[in-house]
């Protein structure tokens, strides 16, 4: 276990130091092919950009990208790609055309080349403030559990994150204190006028039935041209937009979900997109994290306990830590 996290952390770094070299190299242009009307490009092809080599497995369907820094698995029918092991939600599938993989173009758009080539914030601007938007309170208990809100717990965990950054050096904004209702319009307006530089919504998920789900989920906002990880089916997210910070809303989920998977025994249900109100509302890079299911019983001795709750803190502060380091690179300090 010890040895994984190493390597994970390892391997996030690496990625930076790789990937500016690779971004003096021109972009070639991708050769696409239309496919169920989709511009699609050749995985393969794509992979040349980032000296990555391939290993196909043609009974599995399965690709495995690697150079020094990352490694990525793709594999055929499904809206996922595996990036360093964290799982990374599509807007369409990978589809598989004889013994060869593609990719759609806005995938490669919107979720790869964030993912691999990170943005960086403007010259001067920095991450020092940070906005927590407990999920619910007063009116809105969010989900009920027995006798357990929602709204009760996101606060917990909020008030612990808050400590935590506090601690960190960063100071920090929260929509709520206590159990207040504040509207979802309100929340981030809340953030901008107090010059929040990162909003963070969390939430707890509940689902009963069978199926018991459980496990993490971490949205941004849904970019521009991509669709909804929830909204199956719909392909027509070009009409709507993202925003202007659809790479870093991108690579702080991103950041968040995979800090939280390599610090806590949790299961992976992706990196999504979606179009939460507070996201797009929300005018700096945004994230929201669904921290588990209160109906699923492993989930929730960890939502409900106080040692629980301050390790999933202390991996959410990494998280945010992670992604300062990355879009603030190349900036004194
Ligand atoms: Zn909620």
């Amino acid at each position: 276990m010890f040895w994984e996290k190493l390597r994970r952390w390892l391997t996030g770094f690496l990625a930076l130091a790789g990937l500016q070299l690779l971004e003096a190299a021109n972009q070639p242009h991708l050769a696409t092919v239309s496919i169920n009307g989709q511009p699609y490009i050749s995985v393969v092809g794509w992979s040349s950009l980032y000296n990555l080599s391939s290993r196909w497995e043609p009974k599995s369907s399965e690709l495995r990208l690697t150079n020094r820094w990352t490694h990525l698995e793709f594999k055929a029918d499904t809206r996922r790609v595996e990036v360093d092991d964290v799982s990374v939600n599509l807007s369409f599938p990978v589809l598989r055309v004889g013994d060869r993989l593609y990719l759609a173009l806005r995938d490669e758009e919107t979720v790869l080349r964030p993912l691999l080539k990170p943005p960086r914030l403007p010259a001067g601007r920095k991450i020092t403030t940070i906005a927590l938007s407990p999920g619910h309170g007063g009116k809105d208990p969010g989900h009920i559990e027995g006798s357990r809100t929602e709204k009760y717990y996101t606060l917990q965990l909020a008030l612990e994150v808050q400590r935590l950054l506090q601690k960190n050096g960063f100071k920090v904004i929260m929509s709520r204190s206590d159990d207040a209702y504040v509207s979802l319009e309100e929340r981030p307006a809340i953030a901008r006028k107090r010059g929040a530089d990162l909003y963070l919504c969390l939430h707890f998920n509940s689902a009963g039935g069978a199926e018991a789900p459980q496990g993490l989920e971490t949205y941004c906002l849904t970019p521009s041209g991509a669709s909804s990880t929830n909204d199956r089916g719909n392909n027509g997210g070009s009409a709507r937009t993202g925003n202007r910070w659809d790479h870093e809303n991108l690579q702080l989920a991103y950041q968040l979900h995979r800090a939280i998977l390599s610090e806590i025994d949790f299961g992976d249900r992706g990196v999504r997109h979606s179009r939460f109100k507070e996201l797009a509302l929300a005018e700096m890079p945004a994230a929201y994290i669904e921290g588990g299911f209160m109906s699923n019983h492993e989930d929730a001795k960890r939502i409900f306990s106080e040692s629980g709750r301050t390790r999933f803190a202390a991996a959410i502060v990494d998280g945010i830590m992670a992604f300062k380091r990355l879009v603030e690179r190349g900036q004194p300090e």
